[in-house]
């Protein structure tokens, strides 16, 4: 028997809840590997996913809500994972289509896992988790396109949540100026000693566009709000810059003009973390290894446990997360 939060939803109010039950190996669904979790964690996606109508998500219930975890393999008919193997899992729907990593057991494809590189543990890779990831293929995608330390400021947009938090350390650790832009200033000192040499307020950038094209600004940025502000940004980067579009925090739509991309030759950069292929995935884990700080890392943590999943599901879509959630499911 092992403990997982599990989501049921009420036949007649069409909701559903969490509650904490105690389930039967036998209830895990199909899959190579069975993986002892040690922690999940708490991002955007698993607010919805935790949310009554399971944000559009999830569809089938009862469901173990969770998009990512870190464990040890338990058992593999898989000839690439055997018993003890350190292992981390992001994406393919786990969490939403699958059961996923709110639980002190999960049951997956071995095509989704990644063993865990040398210099991050379980603990560490959660602190990281999907948030962190995709940060850090954001990061790696401006790089491809062409960014460096010394070419200015790189904006970094929802600075203080998950994603921001780590793109912030990251790039700061690189050697990058970091232009932090928050609603949140009581996290200024926060996003600064991450990394971040400028605070811009958030009211700054999410007005509407009304000139397509403004002052050469970023160098870069790493976008996790969209709408409002993705659009504005766009017009005030510098010529030949990119900005990785990450998440829509602030609003799926994106009010924009195409002048930027005309007149700049400026580049929106796609970032989608779920169907990364795996040599992309083992590349940005080993990049989070030598290049996200631990003791940064370790300043964004707020450690919480099964019980405490449903108050920061709601916590994290409005927007109150500070940093990452390190859920221990034990
Ligand atoms: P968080 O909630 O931790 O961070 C989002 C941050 O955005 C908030 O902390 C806040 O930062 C800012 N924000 C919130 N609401 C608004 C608003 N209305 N206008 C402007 N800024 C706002 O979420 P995550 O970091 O986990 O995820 C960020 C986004 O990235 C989400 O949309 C998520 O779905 C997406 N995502 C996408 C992935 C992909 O594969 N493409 C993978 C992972 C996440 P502050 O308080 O500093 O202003």
């Amino acid at each position: 028997m092992f403990k997982a939060l599990v989501m049921t939803k009420d036949a007649d109010s069409g909701k559903a809840s969490a509650a904490i039950e105690e389930l039967n190996e036998d209830q895990l669904p199909d899959g190579e590997v069975t993986v002892a979790v040690d922690y999940s964690t708490v991002n955007y996606k698993d607010g919805l996913c935790l949310s009554a109508k399971g944000g559009g998500l999830v569809r089938n219930y009862p469901h173990v809500p969770g998009i990512d975890f870190a464990g040890t393999v338990e058992a593999s008919s898989d000839d690439r994972y055997k018993s003890g193997d350190k292992v981390v899992l992001t994406g393919w729907r786990v969490g939403e289509a699958h059961w996923g990593g709110y639980a002190q057991k999960a049951r997956v494809k071995a095509d989704w896992l990644v063993p865990l590189p040398d210099g991050l543990d379980a603990r560490e890779a959660m602190a990281v988790g999907t948030a962190g990831f995709t940060a850090m293929l954001a990061v790696m995608a401006l790089e491809d396109h062409g960014l460096k330390p010394g070419q200015g400021p790189v904006l970094v947009t929802g600075a203080a949540g998950g994603v921001g938090s780590v793109a912030t350390a990251i790039l700061g650790h690189l050697g990058y100026e970091v232009a932090a832009v928050t609603g949140r200033p009581e996290t200024s000192d926060y996003l600064k000693s991450l990394g971040a040499t400028q605070i811009v307020p958030r009211n700054e950038l999410n007005e509407t566009v009304k000139r397509p094209l403004e002052s050469e600004n970023w160098a870069g940025c790493v976008d996790a709000v969209g709408g409002d502000m993705l659009a504005r940004v766009l017009g005030q980067m510098k010529y030949g810059a990119s900005v990785a579009a990450v998440g829509l925090a602030g609003g799926a739509a994106l009010p924009a003009t195409v002048i930027p991309f005309l007149l700049r030759g400026v580049n929106l950069l796609g970032i989608n973390s779920v169907m990364q292929p795996f040599e992309n995935r083992q590349r940005a884990w080993q990049r989070i290894a030598t290049d996200l700080p631990m003791d940064k890392l370790e300043a964004m943590v707020q450690p919480a446990t099964l019980s405490d999943l449903p108050k920061l599901g709601a916590d994290i879509l409005a927007g109150q997360v500070k940093g990452r959630v390190v859920v221990d499911v034990n």
